[in-house]
């Protein structure tokens, strides 16, 4: 513990990663914005995330992480202006506000466990905490940190010693979070003032809304990371993570608004992650058109395929997707989870012999979460000379971190070829398994028993696993 090497985003330096509590990590994630399906770049970040959590617990650290849901208030412009998102998307699909979040919050979710991303250990709906954000907001505005205009309460940049954080560069160069084109709103007193709370804005059909000292309305998007992270995580947070694009205004927001209302620092280590971009710029979910974990199933691709994609190159640097890299990606992952099945059960666990092996691996993670380095210590074990029992061991302990399921993935396809007698037609077998999928999938247990029953009648015997279902000659 203690040795890992992380960049910080607030001090433009690799530093040393500290708690507050030692063998603590308190860790806020901003979570999707459910309007829509998460695209391969969220997932981006959510991955590396996951493997950054994961990478913690690894050396040690005991860690707490909370995740919010955008339900409400992320307008369509990442400044206070445009549509709400959540309303955009329920008039898309003729549905209801409340049903797209639960839509899309379901769907991220089923996206994640795919992608073998944990799920937080909270996960808070920004919905579920109106009282709060009152409660801060109302402070706020009694220490003069906040004021009300045109119907809105908005945050006062001014009050400040210091607004924009994670640079040194003038004002204008920051504007790249907002968006072109935005009209200026004449209440705020300062360009880069924010909307905590709106009673006023130019769409007034705002689906949810709520009673406040300041009249009926909606939170703004920064104010609920700050109160969630608040709630869970207390006032001193370890690490706060998200993309790149976070970074300015709404990190930058959470931050004036938590230190205003606290009194002291908040939060010591930024985590941000560059973005995935395709080849006509980066993918983004407003534009429509975009990569999803089920399009690439669709075209046949393993969605660790895509984990492995991401993991092979570092978080700091953007990262191109084409569908050739993709390839590239799962012919090493193909021949990744050939080569672990090919290890054999000899010898005893030589814990000596592991130890440089181990080491190897930790370097490249405390070396600012240095993934491609990580999978590159993990062919090394598989290149090396060592026992059979010790390479299994040691890609275990790697794949707590890596998540690629080497050791199931590899058991699962061995199942499967020796299940097929060479020749054998095994298609009638996998479309059974299929149709028993989709019954099971809508609830109709009778039909996947007697689909179970007819195979066994076969001689086939079914094999539920994580990664779906595997036979065998009973
Ligand atoms: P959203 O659902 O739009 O609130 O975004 C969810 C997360 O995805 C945030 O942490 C964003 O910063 C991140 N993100 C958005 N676009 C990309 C991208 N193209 N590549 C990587 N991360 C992204
Ligand atoms: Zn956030």
């Amino acid at each position: 513990m203690d040795t890992m090497q992380l960049y910080n985003s607030l001090t433009r330096e690799k530093e040393p990663f500290k708690t507050h509590e030692p063998g603590k990590v308190s860790m806020y994630t901003c979570g999707p914005t459910v309007y829509h399906f998460a695209h391969i770049g969220n997932l981006r970040s959510y991955i590396m995330e996951d493997v950054l959590e994961k990478a913690l617990r690894w050396e040690g650290y005991d860690v707490k992480r909370v995740m919010n849901i955008t339900d409400v208030g992320h307008l369509s412009s990442d400044a206070d202006t445009g549509e709400d998102k959540m309303v955009k998307g329920a008039k898309r699909e003729n549905k209801t506000v409340m049903d797209i979040a639960k839509f899309y919050t379901d769907a991220f979710f089923a996206d994640c466990e795919k992608l073998n991303i944990k799920y937080p250990d909270v996960v808070q709906p920004a919905t579920g905490m109106i009282e709060e954000y009152i409660k801060t907001i109302t402070k706020l505005m009694d220490t003069g940190y906040a004021y009300f205009a045109g119907g809105n309460v908005y945050f006062d940049t001014s009050k400040l010693k210091k607004y924009y954080v994670f640079n040194d560069h003038d004002a204008e160069d920051l504007q790249s979070g907002v968006r072109e084109g935005v009209e200026e709103d004449p209440n705020k007193k300062n360009k880069n003032d924010f909307v905590l709370w709106f009673t006023k804005s130019k769409f007034e059909d705002q689906a949810l809304k709520w009673d406040s000292p300041w009249g009926v309305g909606y939170p703004g998007w920064h104010i609920e990371c700050s109160c969630i992270s608040m709630k869970y995580l207390g006032e001193y947070l370890d690490i706060h993570c998200g993309g790149i694009d976070n970074a300015f205004p709404h990190h930058t927001n959470e931050i004036a608004q938590s230190e205003a209302y606290l009194g002291h620092p908040w939060c010591s280590h930024w985590f941000h992650i560059r973005h995935l971009n395709t080849n006509s710029g980066k993918m983004s979910k407003s534009k429509g058109e975009f990569l999803t974990v089920s399009l690439l199933e669709e075209k046949g691709y393993e969605p660790l395929v895509y984990r492995l994609f991401c993991l092979q190159s570092h978080y700091r640097r953007a990262l191109v997707f084409s569908w050739e890299n993709l390839d590239n990606a799962k012919a090493a992952y193909d021949k990744l989870i050939a080569r672990v099945g090919a290890i054999t059960d000899e010898g005893e666990k030589d814990e000596t012999a592991m130890k440089p092996y181990r080491e190897q691996f930790q370097t490249a993670l405390d070396n600012d979460l240095n993934t491609s380095l990580a999978v590159t210590a993990l062919y090394d074990v598989l290149k090396s000379d060592l026992n059979g029992a010790s390479k299994r061991a040691l890609i275990a302990s790697f794949d707590e971190v890596l998540g690629l399921e080497l050791i199931p993935q590899a058991m699962a396809r061995k199942e499967k070829e020796s299940a097929a007698p060479a020749g054998e037609d095994t298609a009638g077998i996998e479309a059974l398994i299929k149709a028993r999928a989709e019954a099971k999938a809508a609830k109709n247990w009778a039909e996947a028993d007697r689909i179970r029953d007819e195979l066994k009648a076969q001689g086939i015997e079914l094999i539920d696993t994580k990664e779906g279902t595997t036979w065998k000659r009973a």
